[in-house]
């Protein structure tokens, strides 16, 4: 496996391996990578011939006063878990290779980003559209593969392939959980023990919902309402917002019909979590 930081040398080999035929999958990742991500490169070493793995904290993704400083990094384990998961090339970029000084197009999307995190989170998605657009240009992959755990990433990025004719497979997989129910996130190692602890809320709040949704109940208002009860229970959790929306506009719902997606964003203490279900008539 080979760890490269330009832009040309991830383009001439890919170029190599055009050459001989091979296929390429990418996995757009900020590093300090877990079992989630590791989820991501399996499917991907499954399904390609090559498969690129990016690790770039993007600073057009964050927001004046988010955690873009004190976001965890660590290269060397990175490394270790994408060779062990059988990756090819990891692209670590410095910020000025990715943005050149004089830096000034965006993509952005009318759709799909007003509601949920991206109203909390104003810049974001122009960010990440525009990270992910340049990485798509730049590994130019067949297929490249999302974790739910992000579902409005996933269907942000979906949609925008669909609308540019980027013509690369995305490929969504299933959240990857701790023990507890917690799903894995890089930021979960802000939280101390007890953040840690209180915050196997969020998933909790989820699964009762399911189990309401499950037992009959259809109205999104009760659903949501039981969501907000179990997370106000918890004296360190604080809710940024708590949302039933239709799976393919994001739009919210009043009644489950079709796929409904569940997601919520919570502060444990100062670390905001963010999680999901999908739930289906
Ligand atoms: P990140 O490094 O947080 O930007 O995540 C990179 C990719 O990994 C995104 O597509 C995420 O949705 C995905 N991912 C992060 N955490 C998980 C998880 N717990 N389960 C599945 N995918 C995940």
């Amino acid at each position: 496996m080979k760890i490269v930081n330009t832009i040309q040398e991830v383009r001439d080999q890919v170029k190599e391996w055009r050459r001989q035929g091979l296929s390429v999958g990418l996995v757009p990742t900020m590093g300090y990578l877990h079992e989630g991500h590791k989820s991501l490169i399996d499917r991907a070493v499954e399904q390609n011939d090559r498969v690129v793995v990016s690790v770039f904290v993007n600073p057009m993704q964050f927001g004046p006063g988010e955690d873009l400083e004190s976001y965890p990094r660590d290269m060397d384990r990175d490394a270790a878990l994408c060779e062990k998961a059988g990756a090819h090339l990891i692209f670590h970029p410095e910020p000025s290779e990715m943005y050149q000084k004089d830096f000034s197009s965006y993509v952005d999307m009318n759709t799909l980003t007003g509601g949920l995190c991206g109203k909390s989170r104003p810049v974001h998605f122009r960010g990440v559209c525009t990270v992910v657009s340049k990485l798509f240009h730049i590994v130019t992959p067949d297929r490249a593969y999302f974790g739910q755990k992000d579902a409005q990433q996933l269907a942000v990025i979906s949609h925008m392939v669909s609308d540019l004719n980027f013509g690369i497979e995305i490929v969504g997989c299933p959240i990857v959980r701790e023990e507890d129910g917690l799903a894995k996130s890089s930021r979960n190692t802000y939280l101390n023990p007890e953040e840690r602890k209180a915050a196997t809320v969020l998933n909790r709040s989820l699964e009762e919902a399911q189990e309401l949704f499950l037992a009959g109940e259809s109205r999104a208002e009760v659903l949501k309402e039981r969501i907000c009860q179990i997370l106000e229970a918890e004296p360190l959790a604080r809710i940024d917002y708590v949302e039933l929306v239709d799976w393919q506009s994001l739009e919210p719902v009043e009644e489950i019909n079709g796929c409904v997606l569940m997601a919520i964003a919570v502060f444990i203490g100062k670390t905001r979590l963010i999680d999901n279900r999908i739930i289906e008539k």
